[in-house]
């Protein structure tokens, strides 16, 4: 029997995926380095598999790292690496190991097995003071009987560097963060954000080869979290320092990274830049974690042509994109379509597209698109989101419609578990 569900109603409060993905796209590839710094801008090139991944010597590698609390695995086995100048997100739900991970990058926990390293230098054992690293956290820990301007000074005069090289540090972090005119205040004097500007100036100034950043706007109102996503960036390409950022807001990693590593239950499932993971999702996890997604169990039943395969789902036999896992013939398999890939239709469409006959069984406007529900020949649930490019008829609950997907729009994923809308409400929650 073919099971399917629609998983997304929870993550309907997220801004719409595209104004994140583009923002990163635009975001990728350019700013200039810190004065001083020899960061420069990461440089990234499209793997076998498809995964963009950094050239060059990486900043940070995670080789083959696993951390156990007793018999508890709270990481397993993570092996990538962070390239210079990099924008590289953690993002998962509550519990999935990332602030882990960060806590061992800072050496706050040491890896049961495998090994960190940070420019080439094995530091898996070395402490937190001795890495050249420092961490932001969502409590600022400012000084507060100091101004804004001795706060940021407190590094590089702990380090003793001349006064001339503070002051130009000092001055040009606070150009940066734009806190120029608020030097002489003392935080309490400050909003939440331009506090948080301050942590961030305060933990740059050393020039670290890394900033890790353990979900920094956590304390922040929703419209401030906003404009906060795009100052980070902004300030990250100023300063061309690698960010490493742990997040379970999906908004915040796809608008602000270069890459993502998505982790579930202590394991890294993807790694990938925004666009690679929502398009290209590598698990139905990824898939429903990220943004919104028709999920459809099926099976595998063979190749269409070179470029697709044949997939028995709803139904019927679909030609659809196949992923990165190898499916045998007769193998069971997941079909995954975005919402907005989906074209519906009282006439048959015409052309090389994938067609299931629906009933619409509920329409909601959410402004830009309305949110078609409906249910195939075999019960189970499809949603489109249609756009006003697609001038449909007026339509209401029990008229049959076609819909419609180019096989480009579909992608085969490896069989599992498809989540529920509360089985994601629940992790969302949980974050
Ligand atoms: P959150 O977003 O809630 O912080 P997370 O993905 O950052 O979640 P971690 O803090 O890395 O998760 O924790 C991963 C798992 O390891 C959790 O189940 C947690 O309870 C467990 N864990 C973390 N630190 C310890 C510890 N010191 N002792 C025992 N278990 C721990």
């Amino acid at each position: 029997m073919w099971i399917c569900k629609f998983v997304a109603e929870s993550l309907a409060k997220v801004r719409p995926i595209r104004d994140c993905l583009s923002t990163a796209r635009g975001a990728v590839g350019g700013g200039s380095a810190l004065t001083g710094s020899r960061i420069t801008a990461v440089d990234q090139s499209s793997g076998h598999d498809g995964a963009t991944r950094p050239k060059g010597s990486p900043v940070i590698e995670i080789d083959h790292v696993t951390k156990r609390f007793g018999d508890y695995v709270a990481v397993a086995d993570a092996d990538f690496s962070i390239a210079s100048g990099e924008f590289f997100s953690m993002l998962g739900p509550s519990g999935c190991g990332k602030t882990t991970t960060l806590r061992m990058i800072a050496g706050f926990e040491s890896p049961t097995d495998g090994a960190i390293r940070l420019e080439g230098a094995d530091v898996s054992r070395v402490p937190p003071h001795k890495r050249n690293v420092n961490t932001v956290f969502q409590h600022y820990a400012l000084f507060p009987h100091m101004s804004v301007w001795d706060n940021v000074a407190y590094g590089p005069r702990s380090k003793k560097l001349d006064k001339t090289e503070v002051k130009k540090r000092v001055d040009e972090l606070l150009e940066i963060v734009r806190l120029t005119d608020f030097a002489e205040r003392r935080p309490g004097q400050l909003s939440g954000g331009q506090q948080q500007r301050v942590a961030l100036a305060r933990a740059l100034v050393n020039y670290p080869s890394a900033l890790l950043l353990d979900e920094p706007l956590g304390a922040l109102d929703l419209k401030l979290r906003h404009a906060m996503q795009f100052e980070l960036k902004r300030i990250q390409r100023e300063v061309g320092i690698t960010f490493i950022y742990v997040t379970h807001d999906q908004e915040e990693a796809l608008t602000m990274s270069d890459r993502i590593a998505v982790m579930n239950a202590g394991n890294v499932d993807q790694i990938g830049t925004p666009t690679e993971i929502y398009d290209r999702p590598s698990t139905v996890f990824v898939a429903s974690f990220i943004g919104q997604a028709n999920l459809w169990s099926g099976t595998q039943t063979g190749r269409a042509n070179r470029d697709f395969v044949e997939v028995e789902v709803l139904g019927t036999t679909l030609k659809a994109r196949p992923g990165d896992t190898t499916i045998e013939p007769g193998g069971h398999a997941t079909l995954m379509v975005r919402p907005e890939r989906v074209r519906v239709s009282t006439d048959a469409p015409a052309g090389d597209v994938a067609t299931v006959r629906a009933t619409v069984t509920d329409l909601t406007f959410q402004g830009p698109v309305v949110r078609l529900s409906l249910a195939a020949p075999d019960d189970s649930p499809i949603v489109a989101h249609v756009g006003p490019e697609q001038q449909l008829p007026l339509l209401r609950p029990g008229d049959q419609v076609h819909v419609c997907w180019a096989p480009e729009a579909s992608l085969v994923l490896p069989a599992a578990d498809i989540p529920t809308t509360e089985d994601l409400e629940e992790m969302l929650d949980d974050s």
